[in-house]
């Protein structure tokens, strides 16, 4: 089970500022589970600290059955997708896709299975060999996913995936990040100011608000009001 569990979780920064206070949510295993709200709220921080990047001021963050506030990242069984992709610009689409991999001294074989494979889903193994700048912003957003992919996480961490892709490029992306849902049947926590996006993709979403939980609810009972 990978669900998660986050109880009364708050970060208060070195500087004494409060970005997120009493949030509590029980989060499913396979869900797909949006944050929004206006810039500021705690989106970012929230998935940092789920992905160890930020460390926990207090409260509990389970993931499945372990307790993991002072699990270190790369033992946390998550991947983040990043808005600004973080590729590594000296290295090939193949080797930023292997890298993580190769930190964790996975075989050679089961590196090379799993990166083509996840280069074959996001129809990128055209250009495996290639470098990130000569890639269009598109193929580099589905080489930051596969480089998530190819970790096969538990849960899968993405903020603003999309924000820097023109609208026509968004809307397929859309789609991509539907079918791999889909196809990985993992957990996936998304942050976004898209209200389509979150339409679309959430089975529940979150909407938060000054660092604080304002409501839960499903797209349609948050979006088809009048
Ligand atoms: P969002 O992702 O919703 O835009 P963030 O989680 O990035 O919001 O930020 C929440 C709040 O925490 C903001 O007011 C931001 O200025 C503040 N913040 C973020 N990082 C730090 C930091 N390192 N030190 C102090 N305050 C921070
Ligand atoms: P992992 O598979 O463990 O997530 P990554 O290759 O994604 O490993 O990244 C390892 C660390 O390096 C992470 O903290 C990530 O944020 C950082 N990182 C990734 N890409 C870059 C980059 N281009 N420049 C600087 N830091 C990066």
């Amino acid at each position: 089970v990978a669900g998660l569990k986050l109880k009364n979780i708050e970060k208060r920064y070195s500087n004494g500022f409060v970005a997120v206070k009493d949030f509590n949510l029980d989060i499913e295993d396979k869900e797909f589970i949006i944050f929004v709200g206006p810039s500021g709220c705690g989106k970012s921080t929230t998935l940092r600290m789920i992905a160890g990047l930020e460390e926990i001021s207090s409260g509990e963050l389970w993931i499945g059955d372990k307790l993991c506030n002072d699990v270190a990242p790369k033992d946390r069984d998550i991947a983040m997708v990043f808005q600004n992709y973080a590729l590594y610009p000296h290295m090939t689409v193949y080797d930023n896709m292997a890298f993580g991999l190769k930190l964790r001294k996975t075989p050679k074989e089961e590196i090379d299975r799993r990166v083509r494979e996840a280069a074959k889903i996001l129809d990128i193994d055209q250009c495996l060999d290639r470098k990130p700048k000569a890639l269009s912003g598109g193929q580099r957003q589905r080489v930051a996913m596969g480089r998530a992919i190819v970790r096969e996480p538990k849960v899968f961490l993405m903020d603003e995936p999309l924000s820097n892709l023109d609208a026509k490029l968004r809307v397929q992306m859309r789609t991509e990040i539907s079918k791999m849902h889909h196809r990985l049947q993992t957990t996936f926590i998304y942050v976004t100011h898209d209200q389509v996006e979150a339409m679309t993709l959430g089975t529940r979403i979150v909407v938060l608000k000054d660092g604080v939980i304002q409501q839960v609810d499903s797209p349609s009972n948050l979006y088809s009001k009048p």
